[in-house]
């Protein structure tokens, strides 16, 4: 992959940058990190396919940088904890890693328990919101791949250093986060099913790899579905917003002045595609449904 700095960063930015680029298995062996498994196949094999195309730019990669700063500082604060390891084993004929970068599994004497966590920078609205459901099965799987390696893991958790927090927001909302970072526990899956799961992921990106089309799904692709907002008349705000234009009418004819409201329809997306995807250029995907 190829790296650009077309916002003229400072040199010491981009050496950083290149330096913690991805360790993690890549080539055409069957290896599989624990982020590109429960990622799409079909970004994955298109990354094999196009290594040599892709162009990244530096200014991408400064909250994965981050992450690694952080990853070095739990390293070394935290003695009890196991950082800065690949672990990896073998199923099904293929070889699952994963690095605990900005993991830790540490024994809280407290719960009486070893609890795996997983430091993240998080926006406020995940807290609000809710985990997105690829954070739990990262979580799994690493507990996984621990329990495989030796290790004991009684609880799973996130770690999410609110990047977008606001002190003034906190004390006028009891609703927002109260502070700047939010430790959330999540739902330890028996190992069992974890391991099925692998393989059925597994299963999926062989086809990928056999040359078989795999489509993403809409989760994959981070679709944001088509809205209605009711807006009041020279409003910019609107007023409720509905996932269907029958509701969107239906609330605003009994609820809003006569003739001082309008609908506004706004476009669902795909908004991993559209904004964050690598290879989004190369994807049969992505360009049929440009082509309409
Ligand atoms: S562009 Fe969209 S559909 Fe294509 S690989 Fe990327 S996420 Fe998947």
């Amino acid at each position: 992959m190829l790296m650009t700095n077309r916002l003229n960063l400072p040199q010491p930015i981009v050496d950083a940058v290149k330096a913690h680029r991805y360790d993690g298995p890549t080539g055409q062996d069957e290896r599989y990190s624990v982020t590109t498994l429960i990622g799409p196949p079909q970004i994955a094999q298109l990354v094999r396919q196009h290594e040599n195309e892709l162009v990244e730019d530096v200014s991408e990669r400064i909250w994965a940088l981050m992450g690694s700063a952080m990853h070095e500082i739990l390293a070394k604060a935290n003695t009890n904890a196991i950082v800065e390891q690949r672990l990896e084993t073998r199923v099904d004929g293929a070889v699952v890693s994963g690095a605990f970068d900005r993991m830790a599994l540490i024994e809280d004497s407290r719960r009486k328990a070893f609890v795996l966590q997983d430091y993240k920078f998080a926006s406020v609205w995940e807290v609000i919101y809710g985990t997105k459901p690829e954070r739990i099965q990262q979580l799994n799987l690493y507990a996984w791949l621990a329990t495989c390696n030796g290790y004991k893991v009684d609880a799973i958790e996130n770690v999410m250093l609110l990047r977008d927090w606001k002190m003034r927001e906190a004390k006028n909302n009891h609703e927002y986060p109260q502070q700047q970072v939010a430790v959330i526990p999540q739902p330890l899956a028996p190992l069992e099913d974890t391991e099925e799961f692998v393989v059925e992921r597994i299963a999926l990106h062989r086809r990928a790899r056999a040359g078989e089309t795999v489509e993403c799904t809409d989760e994959d692709r981070w679709m944001k579905p088509e809205q209605f907002a009711v807006m009041k008349t020279g409003n910019k705000r609107a007023t409720k917003v509905f996932n269907a234009h029958n509701e969107a009418f239906d609330w605003a004819t009994t609820n809003m002045p006569a003739g001082k409201w309008e609908i506004e329809t706004r476009r669902g997306e795909a908004v991993r595609c559209e904004s964050y995807c690598p290879v989004a250029d190369f994807c049969p995907q992505r360009q049929k449904e440009i082509r309409g």
